[in-house]
C-alpha cells in the first residue's frame, strides 16, 4: 500500500486600502504602473513603513487558526532576482513570523496543523505579448499572507474541501475577498508518496493552482505519477512543477530551491513587530464563528439538513440574515425555504448579493409574517419580494399599491367565479361530465383575474361548490 502526504501553501491578498510598506493604493486597475512609488519600485535609499491594517488582518487570521503568536515577529529579506520584483528581494518573515503552530479542525478533513503564517509583499506581474514582455508593478508591495500547513492531508478531496472552507473563513473574517480567478487567493501544494509506514517521501511542489478543481486534479495526477515511479523502483526528484490544465498534467519547472538559496537576513529597515495586549484584545474581538462551526450549529440548533445549512452559511451575511429573520419571529422553515428559493432566484436575476440588494431583514420578516397569517398568499409574497429586492420600497405600500391583500370577505371572489364559469361554459360542462382535469385551468384563471388576491386553497372549493350549484 502507498500513502500520500499533502501540504498546502495558501496565499491570500489582504483587503487594505494601501500597500504593505508604502501609501500606494492596493486596488486592482487595468492601467499598468499607475499605483507605484519609489518604495514599491525599489529605488535606492527609500524606507518601508509597515501598514497597521495589514498587520491587524494578518493577526486575525493567525488567531482564527489557533496559532501561537510570536512575542517578537521579525521581517526578513528573501533575496532572489526576477523581473516582476524590482527590489531584487522580497520583504517576508522567516525565522519568527506572526503566527506558528496553529491547528484547524473541520468535518471531512483530518486535523490540519498550521506550520506558520507570515506576512510578505506580493510581486508585480509580467505581461507577455509575442516576443515582448511588459512589467506591471501595480501589484508589487501589496500585502500577502502566506499560510503553510503541515503535510496532514491524505487525499486530494480533503485538500479541496479544506480550501473551500478556508476561502469561506477568510471571507467571514473580512480579510480577503477570496477571488481565485483574480488571484487574490492562490494555492501551491506539496505532495509526496511512500510505502505505508515509511513516512514522508520526497516532496514535489505544484504551483499556480487557481481553482479548487485544479488543486484536486493536480494532486490526483501527482499521486498517480509518483506512485508509479516508486512502485517501479525509481526515485522521485524533489522539484517544483506547474499544472498544465490543457494537457491535464503537471510539468517540471525547476529543481526545488532550499531556504539557503534565498540568503534570508533580518530586514534592517523595519523593527521587529511586538503585539501589545491592547492590540491582541482587538484581534480577539474581531473573531467570528467560523463557517464550518456555524454550519454544524445550524444543523443541530435549527434542524436544517446538510444542503440547507451549507447554503445558509456560505456567506456570513446570509447566515446573519437567516438568524435575524428567525429571531424576528418567522418560522425556520419559511426563513430557510424563502431564502433558498425566491430570494436566491431574484438576487441571481439581479446579479446582486444580499447586501447589495434593497432587501433588509425587517422587510423580509414583514412579508413572511403576512404570508404566515394568510393576509397575503404565496403568489403575492413572491411579487412583493421581487419588488423589495430590486427597489427601495416599503413592503406594506407595495402590497396596498398592487392590491395584494387576500380578500377577506369572499363576496368579491365569488363574483369573479360566477363570471369565470359563465365565460367558460364548455369547461364547466366537461367538469360536470366527470372530467376533473380542467379545474386547474379555472383556478389558474381565477388567480390571474384576482391578481393573486384569491386564496388558491379556497378557490378550488369555491369553484366546485358553484359548479354543483349550477344543477
Ligand atoms: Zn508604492
Amino acid at each position: 500500500m502507498i500513502e500520500s502526504f499533502i501540504g498546502l501553501e495558501i496565499h491570500i491578498q489582504l483587503l487594505t486600502k494601501t500597500k504593505v510598506f508604502c501609501n500606494c493604493k492596493n486596488e486592482f486597475t487595468h492601467v499598468p504602473n499607475s499605483h507605484v512609488c519609489p518604495v514599491c519600485m525599489g529605488y535606492p535609499g527609500v524606507l518601508p513603513v509597515l501598514n497597521e491594517e495589514a498587520v491587524r488582518k494578518a493577526y486575525i487570521v493567525c488567531r482564527a487558526m489557533n496559532c501561537h503568536l510570536n512575542e517578537k515577529a521579525v521581517f526578513d529579506r528573501k533575496n532572489y532576482f526576477y523581473p516582476d520584483m524590482p527590489k531584487n528581494y522580497q520583504i517576508s518573515q522567516f525565522n519568527s513570523p506572526f503566527g506558528v503552530k496553529g491547528l484547524i479542525e473541520m468535518e471531512g478533513v483530518p486535523k490540519v496543523r498550521i506550520h506558520d503564517a507570515h506576512l510578505e509583499e506580493d510581486a508585480g506581474k509580467l505581461v507577455h505579448e509575442g516576443m515582448t514582455s511588459y512589467c506591471d508593478y501595480n501589484r508589487a508591495g501589496t500585502p500577502l499572507l502566506e499560510i503553510v500547513t503541515e503535510p496532514d492531508f491524505k487525499k486530494p478531496e480533503e485538500a479541496e474541501l479544506f480550501m473551500q472552507n478556508f476561502r469561506k473563513m477568510v471571507r467571514y473574517l473580512g480579510v480577503c475577498d477570496g477571488n481565485m480567478e483574480e488571484g487574490s487567493m492562490r494555492c501551491d501544494v506539496n505532495v509526496s508518496v511512500n510505502f505505508e509506514g515509511k513516512g514522508l517521501g520526497r516532496k514535489v511542489e505544484v504551483k499556480n493552482l487557481n481553482s479548487f478543481r485544479h488543486v484536486k486534479l493536480a494532486l490526483q495526477y501527482e499521486i498517480q505519477r509518483q506512485s508509479r515511479m516508486i512502485t517501479a523502483g525509481e526515485s522521485v526528484v524533489q522539484e517544483t512543477r506547474l499544472w498544465n490544465d490543457e494537457k491535464k498534467r503537471t510539468e517540471g519547472m525547476r529543481s526545488k530551491e532550499n531556504a539557503n538559496d534565498y540568503r534570508y537576513f533580518p530586514e534592517p529597515d523595519l523593527p521587529p513587530y511586538c503585539p501589545t495586549k491592547e492590540f491582541l484584545a482587538q484581534i480577539d474581538a474581531a473573531q467570528v464563528e467560523l463557517p464550518w462551526v456555524r454550519k454544524r450549529r445550524f444543523i443541530d440548533e435549527y434542524g436544517l439538513n446538510e444542503d440547507g445549512a451549507e447554503f445558509l452559511t456560505e456567506e456570513k451575511e446570509k447566515a446573519d440574515f437567516f438568524e435575524n429573520a428567525v429571531k424576528g419571529g418567522i418560522s425556520i422553515a419559511n426563513a430557510s425555504s424563502w431564502m433558498r428559493g425566491e430570494v436566491a432566484k431574484d438576487l441571481n436575476k439581479a446579479k446582486k448579493s444580499l447586501g447589495e440588494s434593497f432587501l433588509t431583514v425587517e422587510k423580509f420578516v414583514t412579508v413572511i409574517k403576512l404570508l404566515e397569517s394568510e393576509k397575503i398568499n404565496a403568489q403575492a409574497a413572491k411579487k412583493v419580494m421581487d419588488i423589495i429586492i430590486n427597489e427601495d420600497a416599503d413592503p406594506m405600500q407595495v402590497i396596498e399599491k398592487n392590491n395584494l391583500m387576500q380578500t377577506a370577505d369572499s363576496g368579491e371572489v365569488e363574483a369573479m367565479v360566477d363570471k369565470l364559469l359563465a365565460d367558460n361554459a364548455k369547461v364547466v360542462a366537461q367538469i360536470k361530465g366527470g372530467d376533473q382535469k380542467p379545474i386547474g385551468f379555472l383556478i389558474g384563471q381565477l388567480m390571474k383575474t384576482s391578481g393573486g388576491k384569491a386564496d388558491p386553497k379556497k378557490a378550488r372549493e369555491l369553484i366546485l361548490n358553484k359548479i354543483s350549484q349550477l344543477g
